[in-house]
């Protein structure tokens, strides 16, 4: 078994990325710059957006943190947004999620420009990913399917099954993993909880993704011998050992489960820094489209 380490992936696609941006600065254009919009006391929402503000300063990128009290109201929110559609020194940027429940997350999102939507998260985005066209990827999917080429995974006609069909997650990999690309072409099976035998599907997989939020769900008698195993799920735990109070706990009993694998990702430090290593990839793209048009 070996893991596929997510940290250490990562950490290359972000040394990539600085040289191009030392590139950049060198010749003296402008460096991509990421705004990001944290709503709320959130301690999960917080700890994301300040690892991502992280890794921008660390291949060289601007970034904006702007905060707001749960209390903004949607009006001022989709104010801000609209806002950030229109300055021109920013190349892309977020909203994290989950938002307050006063505030229509889906009216949210659709009130990103496409052009600056980095999480690919817009309709705009997801329907030009399903036709195969130049897009923004959602960042976890995106991250998985990067993961996986860079440790020579082969996902070609192989038997991709993925618990959970979140529209951040299960869903757009689904589509990513069946699209026509060497990278791809897998033979796909969605699952949720209205799944029936759901055990014996997970069997069946080459590759199983499970992306839930249920702490240990995936248990050994679901994986087949030699099977790749990505585990999305970081639920908090509490714990009093640790001196945050809480441990990350994934979907995957990766004790068990790693016995009888090939590969799989740990939690933490498997698929969470590639989801940050994919938002710097598009906000890299987004500045050479800023450039470029
Ligand atoms: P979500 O919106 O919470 O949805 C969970 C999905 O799991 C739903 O599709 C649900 O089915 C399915 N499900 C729940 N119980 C099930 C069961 N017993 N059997 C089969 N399917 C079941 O999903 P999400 O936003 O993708 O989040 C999933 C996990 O990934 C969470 O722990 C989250 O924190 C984590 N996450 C991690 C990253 C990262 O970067 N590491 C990024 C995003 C999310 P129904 O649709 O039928 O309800």
């Amino acid at each position: 078994m070996q893991i596929l380490d997510g940290r250490k992936t990562s950490a290359s696609i972000k040394d990539e990325l600085k040289a191009k941006v030392a590139e950049l600065k060198k010749e003296g254009k402008k460096v991509p710059h990421l705004a990001a919009v944290l709503v709320g006391e959130d301690g999960g929402s917080i700890t994301y957006v300040n690892a991502k503000v992280k890794a921008c300063d660390y291949v060289g990128y601007d970034s904006t943190l702007i905060r707001f009290p749960d209390s903004i109201s949607e009006e001022e929110l989709l104010s801000k947004v609209d806002e950030l559609n229109n300055d021109k020194s920013i190349d892309g940027f977020i909203v994290q999620l989950p938002l307050p429940k006063h505030i229509d997350e889906r009216k949210v999102t659709l009130a990103i420009d496409p052009a600056k939507d980095v999480d690919g998260f817009h309709p705009e985005n997801i329907g030009r990913m399903s036709l195969g066209l130049p897009s923004f990827l959602p960042a976890t999917p995106n991250g998985i399917m990067e993961l996986l080429k860079r440790h020579n995974i082969q996902t070609e006609g192989k038997h991709c099954v993925i618990i959970g069909r979140s529209s951040i997650v299960g869903t757009p990999l689904s589509i990513l993993m069946s699209r026509n690309d060497k990278h791809a072409n897998a033979t796909v099976t969605l699952c949720h909880s209205r799944t029936k035998n759901l055990e014996e599907i997970c069997r069946d997989a080459d590759i199983l993704v499970a992306a839930i939020g249920k702490p240990y769900f995936v248990k050994e008698n679901m994986v087949k011998d030699g099977a790749v195993v990505i585990d999305v799920g970081t639920s908090r735990l509490e714990d009093s050992s640790k001196k945050s109070g809480y441990k990350l706990a994934g979907d995957v009993a990766f004790d068990e489960v790693a016995e009888k694998c090939s590969f799989i990702t740990p939690v933490p430090g498997g698929v969470g820094p590639m989801t940050i290593a994919s938002l710097l990839l598009n906000t890299y793209e987004a500045n050479k489209r800023f450039q470029s048009a």
